[in-house]
């Protein structure tokens, strides 16, 4: 595979939102490139499609009009079961409310994909070593003490590294980050957001980030912002000029 071609691509995305007989476009002609190994910002005031443009980069949802390209391959026209796949084996997942199992312990929300993903034989068969798995991640991101905690015994920083850690289980190629540090203090955030630097240039994690807190992509590569339905480059594709940006008001 070659770098310099994009790993993700939304090419044209439009997305209107239907309620009754009004129609609200959101997304009106989105043009993005994502490089293996980049970890991207997408910033935006609340409620410019940050988060419908990053359902449709992760095919959770189909755009109206455009496409989704995986190593230039279309993918938001695939069938279902092939979306679902790639939902579980190549995206993973974080959310700002970390959307933990309330009733599992961190170390079974973290093995909850490969069970969702495994034929029951298998499960049974590999469990140890998923086990294992999960518990070196577990480790990794700093909750080794904390397995067999259920997810109110948590604080909201070692919630969101439970989630990075389920989110990592499968090892996705990409990670998709909806504001994940939007519940958590400026602290507790920046914490979160080195962990995902760390993974980013320890493993070549590919990230795209979204968040209306200008403060926290200082440490990311790039920024684009999302206005009125389509995305601006911070400059041309280059690293942006971080000082300058921190100047831009937050959405
Ligand atoms: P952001 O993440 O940047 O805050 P969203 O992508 O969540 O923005 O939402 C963009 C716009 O689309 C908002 O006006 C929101 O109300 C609307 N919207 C989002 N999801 C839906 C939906 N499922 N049905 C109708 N409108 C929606
Ligand atoms: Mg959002």
């Amino acid at each position: 595979m070659l770098d310099n071609l994009p790993l993700l691509a939304a090419v044209n995305l439009h997305k209107t939102y239907r309620k009754h007989a009004i129609e609200v476009p959101v997304l009106t002609g989105v043009d993005l490139e994502v490089f293996v190994g980049e970890f991207l910002s997408i910033v935006g005031s609340s409620g410019s499609g940050k988060s419908t443009l990053l359902h449709l980069l992760g095919t959770l949802d189909k755009p109206d009009e455009g496409r989704i390209l995986l190593d230039s391959e279309r993918i938001d026209n695939l069938p279902a079961e092939q979306r679902d796949r790639l939902r579980n084996e190549t995206f993973g997942f974080i959310f700002q409310f970390y959307h933990l199992l309330p009733e599992l312990t961190t170390l079974e929300n973290v093995l909850m994909p490969k069970m969702i993903a495994l034929p029951v034989r298998g499960w049974f068969r590999q469990r140890r070593s998923l086990k294992q798995q999960a518990i070196e991640l577990l480790d990794r991101v700093g909750l080794g003490h904390r397995l067999h905690h259920k997810p109110r015994e948590l604080s909201g920083g070692e919630m969101q590294r439970a989630a990075i850690a389920r989110a990592l289980i499968n090892r996705p190629r990409i990670l998709l980050a909806d504001e994940p540090t939007g519940n958590l203090d400026a602290d507790k955030g920046a914490e979160i957001i080195r962990l995902l630097r760390d993974l980013n240039r320890q493993d070549r994690l590919t990230i795209i980030m979204v968040t209306h807190n200008m403060e926290i992509v200082g440490n990311t590569d790039r920024v684009v912002r999302l206005v009125k339905g389509r995305v601006e480059e911070a400059t041309n594709g280059e690293r942006p000029a971080l000082a300058g940006w921190s100047a831009l008001p937050a959405g």
